[in-house]
């Protein structure tokens, strides 16, 4: 599991709940998922995955996988 700091270990800045695009590439297509719940560095726009969402994202792009799909758009907000 992902350590989330309060404090960017690149830049020092803050790290703020938000959230971030997340892009898959699976050689067969590309899935680009929006409004993943992330906690990103307000200097540097580092971004950090909580391990529940990175698990929903494994599942949206073995989903997209199966299907086949060149370039899929999916939002999770
Ligand atoms: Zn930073």
């Amino acid at each position: 599991m992902k350590h989330i700091p309060s404090q960017c270990p690149l830049c020092g800045g803050k790290v703020e709940a938000g959230t971030t695009t997340f892009t898959v590439d699976m050689k067969t297509g590309v899935v680009v998922v929006r409004n993943v719940p992330a906690y990103l560095c307000n200097q540097c726009g580092e971004d950090w995955i909580d391990n529940s969402v990175s698990l929903e994202l494994v599942k949206i792009a073995d989903r997209a996988k199966k299907q086949n799909t060149q370039l899929e758009m999916v939002s999770m907000g």
